[in-house]
């Protein structure tokens, strides 16, 4: 699929800081062998001074046979000398060679003239970013989460506080990111403003893109309204390619679902990501303040049966945490 210049832009600037960062830490690694043994240095001085000679006894065309043959020689020794030297240090063989992220590439992109994967693999991670951009991945983790905000209140028709549930809830999302893979079953967060949802999804997220895996967090609101900018002012080829985007990340995690501004366009977008998702199995997280009833009003009976169908819903109760949290800091400032 094709994305815009400036997602390749800023690949390419990635990859070149991968190929200028193994030949920076290369050059540290050299200075410390110096420093460590000198005679590393002498023999490396050497070697260049070896290929030289070589390519000068080439460029004068004498009886070069025997010249030529004395050189290579002179070089096996010395590279033997070397790999010596840093065996018995235990070092490896490629300590004098730059550890490029990609073997195939060396961290160049290409291979033969073709895009590596690993370039391939960048792109896309650069095009996640920049959607990810416009949310506050990174806020909130797992261990920032507390379940003392919750009240110790008998949870409605169960023999639990709604303290406890909660702390059942962390742990199943725990759980959750911990075993993440592209087959997962997808989630919807059920409940009012303030009880954890985003905070809880946000730290999913976080596990999820720690363990290499590629994940959109979008609220409905930015997204959707940046799809339909993008639509409606020419430049429907974007709209297109975030919208890929969005169908083909390992997890997608839309929040705040129904707090968009809802038009026939925002409508069909969001159906059209949704159902693709759950078509192909891919997993998604959605998190709302709607009730099931309200979303049928919203959305259409369609998509929400086949949400409802194929998500784990996850009910959060409680009072406002956010609120709670505004009246602890006034009280103890
Ligand atoms: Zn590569």
């Amino acid at each position: 699929m094709g994305y815009s210049s400036e997602i390749y832009a800023a690949a390419n600037k990635a990859m070149e800081q991968r190929r200028l960062l193994a030949e920076e830490e290369l050059d540290q690694r050299r200075a410390l062998l110096y420093r460590q043994v000198p005679r590393v240095q002498e023999i490396e001085r050497e070697l260049v001074n070896i290929s030289v000679a070589a390519g000068k006894a080439v460029l004068m065309g004498a009886d070069k046979t025997v010249q030529l043959k004395r050189l290579r020689d002179e070089s096996l020794t010395l590279q033997k000398e070397l790999a010596d030297i840093l065996a018995g240090r235990s070092l490896p063989a490629a300590y004098l060679e730059p550890w490029y992220h990609c073997k195939h590439c060396k961290d160049t992109g290409n291979v033969d003239g073709r895009m590596c994967d690993c370039m391939k693999h960048l792109i896309r991670q650069t095009a996640y970013e920049e959607l990810n951009r416009i949310s506050p991945l990174s806020l909130c983790s797992f261990e920032s989460f507390s379940a003392d905000y919750y009240p110790d209140e008998q949870l409605p028709m169960r023999e639990r506080t709604i303290r406890d549930y909660m702390q059942g809830v962390l742990r199943f999302c725990r759980q959750y990111a911990d075993a993440f893979d592209e087959y997962a079953q997808g989630l919807i967060f059920m409940g009012g403003t303030g009880l954890g949802k985003t905070h809880l999804s946000l730290s999913i997220a976080q596990t999820v893109i720690e363990r290499g895996f590629g994940v959109i967090y979008v609220s409905a609101p930015n997204i959707l309204s940046r799809l339909e900018t993008k639509q409606f002012s020419g430049r429907s080829s974007e709209r297109n390619e975030d919208e890929q985007l969005l169908q083909e990340c390992d997890l997608l995690i839309v929040d705040d679902l129904g707090t968009e501004f809802v038009t026939k366009f925002t409508q069909a977008a969001l159906y059209n990501i949704l159902n693709t998702r759950l078509n192909s199995g891919k997993p998604v997280i959605i998190s709302t303040n709607l009730s099931t009833k309200e979303m049928e009003q919203t959305y259409g009976g369609r998509l929400v049966s086949r949400i409802v169908g194929m998500l784990k819903r996850i009910d959060f109760y409680g009072n406002d945490i956010r609120q709670m949290k505004r009246v602890k800091n006034r009280t103890t400032n």
